[in-house]
């Protein structure tokens, strides 16, 4: 992939170099990955540096870019054939890219089949001691939704990006799998843009009841509202937008958990 040092000179914030952090990725990839394949991932790899836009002045934040296939004659490289070494101008900026532009997380979930390990270090220039920053918390945000058909359409608004897998014998039965994908979110952060659902309505473990809104076309269930649980809702996040990339963030009904699950 030759020398392909993108040293940019976009210092967002105004800072100094002192608040200048580096973020140095090592990567190991795949061995039988198409030679084409690699050279067009490389290819919006090296346009990162100006595609990755400042949420707040629209322009380019990252300071500098420098990459290329490992040189090591020594026998340490840990089986990384990669380095990237990439300047950011602040923890902010370094956060911004990792957990929320989305043109480096739509380059980054490309990338992840032809990357087999990886290590990565971030370093700010002459600090050898003290606490790493902690990890960012991350924002709510708002996903879009569709049944299987489409006929649905609707917006959840989420604090996390996880799904809480539920292994309750109901939804094992509704879905006809292992456990169901859910969060339970305020009911005013989900809007029905699109159709309206069908209720089916049983008797929950309380005594109350349990409504399950879900597409009368193509059946997907949307999102459950149990009358124990007032003013929330527990929606399906495998239905949402991106879902499937998702980590599993807590598990509820463990009793009900499959053996072999
Ligand atoms: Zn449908
Ligand atoms: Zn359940």
């Amino acid at each position: 992939m030759g020398d392909a040092g993108q040293n940019c000179d976009h210092n967002g914030n105004g800072k100094g170099k002192e608040g200048v952090i580096t973020h140095i990725v090592l990567f190991k990839y795949r061995p039988h990955i198409p030679w084409t394949d690699l050279q067009s991932h490389f290819d919006s790899f090296l346009q990162l540096p100006q595609k990755c836009l400042h949420p707040d002045t629209n322009k380019p934040y990252m300071l500098s870019m420098r990459a290329g296939k490992n040189q090591s004659w020594e026998s340490f490289s840990k089986g990384m054939t990669h380095g990237f070494v990439l300047e950011f101008g602040s923890q902010e900026d370094l956060d911004y890219y990792l957990t929320e532009d989305p043109i480096h997380l739509a380059f980054s979930k490309a990338a992840k089949p032809f990357i087999e390990d990886s290590v990565v270090v971030d370093i700010r220039d002459s600090v050898l001691f003290g606490p790493s920053p902690p990890k960012p918390a991350s924002k709510p945000k708002t996903y879009n939704g569709s049944c299987h058909c489409g006929a649905i359409g609707w917006t959840a608004r989420l604090e996390k990006a996880e799904h809480v897998l539920c292994h309750c014998s109901t939804c094992q039965k509704l879905g006809g799998g292992p456990y169901s994908l859910n969060a339970i979110i305020s009911s005013d952060d989900l809007n029905i843009l699109k159709g309206s659902p069908k209720v089916y309505t049983y008797k929950g473990a309380s005594g109350k009841s349990v409504h399950c809104f879900y597409c009368g076309n193509c059946t997907s269930h949307i999102y459950h509202q149990q009358e124990v649980l007032e003013g929330k809702v527990i929606v399906r996040t495998i239905l949402l937008e991106g879902g499937e990339g998702w980590e599993v963030g807590g598990e509820i009904f463990g009793e009900g958990r499959l053996g072999w699950v």
